[in-house]
């Protein structure tokens, strides 16, 4: 399974490749459109090449250009859970708006359940689901690959669970483990394995 990085800023945004094209895995701040751009260039890839975009959660430097890309055929995946949130960035963003953030809009958007999203990766070959995993906020969730890897955006790193002493880290963290994974993406940092 072949996984890129593309660091456009300050965010990991990955692309995981599937049989219907590349899926990407957050983007960056506002205004990294042409940085990202620059670096699909690089590796040979055109933007028409990646199908659909999944956030991880909706901060800004995970959703910055979530529209900008759905503006250029990107669809964008919702979990149910993240629905009510994507508002409050829109929000954030209408009362600072020097940022030159574009408003992410309900149209053309996919959403899905966890259950939901298991018959949807299948049909693009992979085995996998969205799942909900909050912790460092509501309305984060996680790609995970069954018996392989997850992307688990800003979910705080495995081997800190302890020191966060936090029910819902710890749970998040047990629902991820049943999928048999043993890598870890990220949205900051170097991969990592656990065990
Ligand atoms: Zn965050
Ligand atoms: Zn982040």
């Amino acid at each position: 399974m072949k996984i890129l990085n593309l660091i456009c800023k300050r965010t990991n945004c990955y692309l995981l490749e599937s049989s219907c094209g590349w899926i990407m895995i957050d983007t960056d701040f506002p205004g990294t459109l042409y940085r990202l751009m620059n670096l699909l260039n690089q590796h040979n890839i055109k933007i028409s090449d990646i199908k659909y975009l999944i956030v991880t959660h909706f901060h800004p430097d995970h959703a910055g250009i979530a529209q900008d890309l759905k503006n250029l055929g990107i669809r964008l995946i919702l979990h149910e859970c993240q629905v009510a949130f994507v508002d409050n960035l829109n929000n954030f963003y209408k009362k600072n708006n020097q940022f030159n953030f574009t408003d992410i809009l309900p149209e053309g958007n996919i959403v899905i359940s966890s259950k939901e999203s298991r018959d949807f990766l299948k049909s693009m070959g992979i085995e996998g689901e969205i799942i909900q995993t909050p912790g460092h906020t509501d309305d984060s969730i996680s790609l995970t690959i069954d018996g392989c890897c997850a992307f688990t955006g800003d979910l705080p790193e495995f081997s800190l669970m302890e020191a966060y002493n936090d029910q819902t880290i710890k749970n998040s963290w047990k629902l991820i483990k049943d999928y048999k994974i043993t890598k870890i993406f990220p949205g900051h940092g170097n991969p990592y394995t656990i065990i």
